[in-house]
């Protein structure tokens, strides 16, 4: 289950009324969000809120559009309680998750159903090109849907963020989007609040929201795409490090004699899974005789067996309930790695046998759901702590 109890608004925030309102109402709407329809009575027992309080903020949202009142309940005795029910409708959010040469682009309404997609090729462009790239989607949901209802909007791109690492260009990263401050400078351009994160990351909140982790609290997410990455959450919140950075997945250390990786060591991860070092895999293994499909299942085996020591080091360092496997690799060809995990190695978690691991099925949409997912997620979890 998720968490159902938000905690009350922290006695920090208490000289600030409209932090303090902004609290509950993410308090309530998370409630709606994890519980479905709630009468007022309900709400109040849910959030630990005063009855008068809960009247107040439900009165406050309605009048917002963020929720409206569902009918009456059937009820054995007494007038029956209406319930409160989140307007769908009431405000969307846009997703983009952009690399060098992709972009996706979705809009999902306050439940977080899709209402529309896109994608298509990345600008060749400069550096405020690339701003003005997203700028211009954004601006082509406002218009559609009106930007006023517009919750904000989720940038997703591959990190690292703020640091000079690896010193050499992160493959399909788009260095002049992996600073902080992007967020600041596209929200001054667009007038929406923007969050910006790490695919990966994303990408594991799009899960929790949409797909295969909407039950878990405690995950990880592993990233399979041009790079591999990683995502984690803890406790329904992303663990993000001091700059963002944690979760580098691609970069846990298999084999120190393996082979060489763009970022300096020996035998990472991301050396045997990326969907990059597959393509080059391959090519070299046709180009001395090899069928393609006979290199690609040594690919896979030799990928699964390197997945299978990252999954036990993420296991005993976390205790995550599950670690899902997803990312842009299509669907058939994650599972396919999974399938070739065979048993899984010993850990704090072999007690759960094959139920330690889960593969998305959100597809090559995955980072951009995730992406739509922030601002959705930022309006109605209490305690969500996001990069905005
Ligand atoms: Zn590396």
């Amino acid at each position: 289950m998720l968490d159902q109890s938000p905690p009350a608004a922290p006695g920090f925030l208490a000289n600030s009324s409209t932090r303090v309102r902004r609290h509950n109402r993410r308090v309530l709407l998370h409630a709606l969000r994890v519980h479905g329809a709630l009468s007022r009575a309900e709400l109040a027992r849910t959030t630990g809120l005063t009855p008068q309080a809960v009247a107040n903020i439900v009165e406050d949202l309605i009048g917002a559009g963020l929720v409206r009142e569902a009918g009456r309940r059937k009820s054995p005795r007494g007038q029956p309680p209406i319930a409160i029910e989140i307007a769908k409708e009431g405000g969307y959010a846009v997703g983009v998750r952009i690399d060098a040469t992709h972009f996706h682009a979705v809009a999902a309404d306050l439940s977080g159903e899709l209402i529309e997609m896109g994608e298509g090729l990345a600008p060749a462009g400069t550096d405020s090109g690339w701003l003005e790239f997203v700028a211009g989607i954004q601006a082509g949901f406002a218009a559609r849907f009106g930007a006023e209802r517009c919750l904000g909007l989720g940038l997703v791109t591959p990190g690292p963020f703020d640091i000079e690492w690896p010193g050499v260009p992160t493959p399909g990263a788009i260095p002049a989007l992996q600073r902080r401050g992007v967020a600041d400078e596209l929200a001054a351009m667009t007038g929406t609040d923007v969050f910006l994160e790490n695919d990966a990351t994303a990408a594991a909140l799009g899960e929790r929201l949409y797909g295969a982790a909407r039950d878990l609290n405690d995950f990880f997410y592993v990233f399979i795409g041009e790079g591999v990455g990683g995502g984690i959450v803890i406790r329904g919140e992303p663990y993000r490090g001091s700059r963002g950075n944690a979760g580098e997945f691609g970069h846990l250390i298999v084999d120190p004699n393996g082979a060489q990786c763009y970022c300096g060591n020996r035998g990472c991860l991301g050396e045997y899974l990326s969907l990059r070092t597959m393509r080059r895999f391959i090519a070299e293994a046709v180009s001395s005789g090899e069928t393609e499909a006979g290199a690609l299942d040594a690919w896979i085996t030799r990928g699964a067996d390197a997945l299978a020591t990252g999954l036990a080091n993420v296991e005993n360092l976390f205790d995550p309930e599950v670690v899902i496997l997803g990312g842009a690799a299509p669907a058939p060809f994650l599972s396919r790695l999974a399938d070739s995990l065979g048993d899984l190695r010993a850990s704090v978690r072999q007690d759960r046998g094959r139920d330690r691991l889960r593969v998305s099925n959100l597809g090559e949409r995955s980072a951009a759901l995730g992406a739509s997912a922030l601002p959705i997620l930022w309006a109605t979890t209490a305690g969500l702590r996001l990069d905005r």
